[in-house]
C-alpha cells in the first residue's frame, strides 16, 4: 500500500507528539506501506506568526527578539522529546536555529519597511512548517528508518501568484513532485513534506490557504498515486457537526467526495475545502483519522455516499468571520446585466462570493462574504457604482453573522426538510436574517446572528437527532 499521511498541528503539537507521529508512521513502513508525510506546523505556531508580523509592521522591532526566542525555545523542547540521538539531535538544531534566524532577518526587514504585503505574510507564515518538517524528519530517522525532509517549493508545488490562497498549476506540480520525490518515495525513504507552503513559477514562497496542509496531502497524494490519502487530526473523523459546540457529535463513516466537500466549505474544519480537488479526479479515497485512536478507521471519504444511510439530514456547521452586504436598487429592477456589473466588482476587487440570495422584486441583493473582505467590497462598490446612474442606490452590511449550513445527500427530493429545519429555529426564538438552498439539494443554509449561531448548531443536532445513526 503507498499512503499520503498529513499530521496537522494538533497531532505535532509538542515533541512528545512528534515521538508518536514517527511511532506510527514507522509502524506502518515496517508492515511494508510506502508512506509519505505532510506536516503542519506545531499547534498554534501560524497563528503566532501572523501575528507578530502585524504588531512588526507597526515599527515595533522590540517584539523580534523576544518573539523569536520564546519560538526558538519551544522548537528546541520539541527536538529534546522527540529526538533521542544526540547527533540528530545537534543536526537539527542547527537547522531550526539557522531558520529562525532568517525569520528574525524577515521581521526586522517588516518592521524597517512598516509594510506587510500579502507576499512578505506569505513567506513570514512558511516558517511554522519549515521548522516543524525537520523534526518530524529527525524523529523518524532516530527510528533508524530513512527519511528525508523537503519544502513543498522543494518537492515542486508550483502555484499561481494568489498569495494567501495560491492555487497549485496541477499537471506541472505533479511532473514535477513525480521527478523529484517519485524515485526515493519507491525506494522506501519516507519524505516529510511541509505542508501549506510551495511557490509560485518565479520561485517566491506562496501559501495555499489556511488548513492547506491538507491540499498539500492531496496534491502529493495525486502525484505519487498512492492507494489512500490519511489526515491524521484530533477528532474520530468528520463529525455531525463540530464536537467542540455538540461533544456528542457522531462520526460519520462514510462520506461521498460531495459530501465531504460541501462540508469543509461550510465550516467543517477537519478538512480544507479545496483539499478533494485533486483526489476527485483521480479516485483516490482520503480518510480522516485521530492520531490518538489510531484503532478506528476514520471518515472515508470516496466517490460513493454510505449506501445505508437514509435520514435526510447528516450533518450542520456553522461558518463565523462572514459578514453580510445588502445591495439595494431599484435601477436593478428588469436590468439585464445589473446582478454582473455587481458580481464583475467584487470578482475584479478580488472577493469571493460564498452565498447570494435575491428577491423576485430584484431591488435587493443579499451575499454573503469573508468579513475581512468587508470594508473592501463596501468601498469599491460605492466607487464603481453609486454614482449618479449607477445601478445600486444603497449598500448596507451586517458584520456579526454567521452562516449555518444543515446538510444531508438525501435531503434531495425529501418533502418538508426546510420547514422543519426553520420550525426548529423558531422555535429556539432565533431570527434567520437570509435563506440560500442549492438546486444540487445537498444542503439549506442561512444566516443568523452570531451570538446564535451556536444554539442554532445544538437545536438542530438535538431535532434531527444527529448523535442517532
Ligand atoms: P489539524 O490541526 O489536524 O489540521 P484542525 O483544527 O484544522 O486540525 O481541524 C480539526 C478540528 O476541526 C477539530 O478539532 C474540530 O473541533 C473541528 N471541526 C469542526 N467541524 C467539524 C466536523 N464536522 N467534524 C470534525 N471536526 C470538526
Ligand atoms: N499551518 C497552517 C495553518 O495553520 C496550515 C495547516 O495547519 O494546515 O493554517
Ligand atoms: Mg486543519
Amino acid at each position: 500500500m503507498k499512503i499520503v499521511m498529513k499530521f496537522g498541528g494538533t497531532s505535532v503539537g509538542t515533541g512528545e507528539n512528534i515521538r508518536h507521529v514517527a511511532d506510527s508512521v514507522t509502524q506502518y513502513s515496517k508492515k511494508d506501506y510506502k508512506v509519505a508525510v505532510v506536516v503542519s506546523a506545531l499547534a498554534g505556531v501560524t497563528n503566532s506568526l501572523l501575528e507578530i508580523a502585524c504588531q512588526v509592521k507597526k515599527s515595533d522591532e522590540k517584539q523580534i527578539d523576544s518573539f523569536t526566542k520564546e519560538l526558538l525555545k519551544k522548537h528546541l523542547e520539541a527536538i529534546s522529546t522527540a529526538i533521542t540521538s544526540k547527533q540528530l539531535q545537534k543536526e537539527v538544531t542547527l537547522i531550526t536555529e539557522k531558520t529562525i534566524s532568517e525569520l528574525e532577518k524577515v521581521l526586522t526587514g517588516i518592521c524597517y519597511v512598516g509594510e506587510l504585503t500579502p507576499k512578505s505574510k506569505d513567506y513570514v507564515a512558511s516558517f511554522g512548517e519549515r521548522l516543524s518538517a525537520p523534526i518530524v524528519s529527525g524523529a523518524i530517522r532516530d527510528h533508524k528508518f530513512e527519511s528525508q525532509c523537503f519544502t513543498g517549493k522543494e518537492v515542486g508545488i508550483v502555484t499561481d501568484s494568489n498569495f494567501g490562497e495560491a492555487n497549485p498549476l496541477m499537471n506541472y506540480t505533479t511532473h514535477l513532485i513525480r521527478e523529484r520525490l517519485g524515485p526515493l518515495f519507491e525506494k522506501g525513504t519516507i519524505p516529510v513534506v511541509t505542508g501549506f507552503i510551495a511557490a509560485n513559477q518565479d520561485g517566491v514562497v506562496t501559501t495555499v490557504g489556511r488548513g492547506g496542509s491538507d491540499y498539500t496531502a492531496t496534491i502529493l497524494g495525486v502525484a505519487l498515486q498512492v492507494d489512500e490519502v490519511w489526515i491524521w487530526t484530533d477528532v474520530d473523523g468528520i463529525m455531525t457537526t463540530d464536537p467542540k459546540i455538540v461533544p456528542a457529535a457522531r462520526m460519520l463513516p462514510q462520506l461521498s467526495y460531495q459530501e465531504a466537500a460541501e462540508m469543509a466549505i461550510f465550516g467543517a474544519k477537519a478538512m480544507h475545502p479545496r483539499a478533494l480537488g485533486p483526489v476527485i479526479k483521480e479516485n483516490i479515497p482520503v480518510r480522516i483519522r485521530n492520531t490518538a485512536h489510531p484503532e478506528n478507521m476514520g471518515t472515508l471519504i470516496t466517490k460513493e455516499s454510505a449506501t445505508n444511510e437514509t435520514k435526510p439530514v447528516k450533518a450542520v456547521a456553522m461558518i463565523k468571520d462572514v459578514a453580510m452586504l445588502n445591495v439595494n436598487g431599484t435601477a436593478m429592477v428588469g436590468a439585464p446585466g445589473s446582478y454582473a456589473k455587481v458580481f464583475d466588482v467584487l470578482g475584479k476587487n478580488g472577493i469571493n462570493v460564498m452565498m447570494i440570495s435575491t428577491a423576485v422584486s430584484e431591488a435587493n441583493i443579499s451575499i454573503i462574504i469573508k468579513r475581512a473582505l468587508l470594508g473592501r467590497a463596501i468601498s469599491n462598490l460605492e466607487i464603481a457604482l453609486l454614482e449618479r446612474g449607477g445601478v445600486i442606490s444603497e449598500v448596507t452590511s451586517e458584520d456579526d453573522v454567521a452562516v449555518i449550513a444543515v446538510m444531508g445527500a438525501n435531503m434531495k427530493g425529501t418533502l418538508g426538510v426546510a420547514s422543519h429545519i426553520f420550525n426548529t429555529v423558531a422555535k429556539a426564538g432565533i431570527n434567520i436574517r437570509m435563506i440560500a438552498q442549492g438546486s444540487s439539494e445537498l444542503n439549506i443554509s442561512f444566516v443568523v446572528k452570531e451570538k446564535d449561531a451556536v444554539d442554532v448548531v445544538r437545536a438542530i443536532h438535538n431535532e434531527f437527532n444527529l448523535d442517532k445513526a
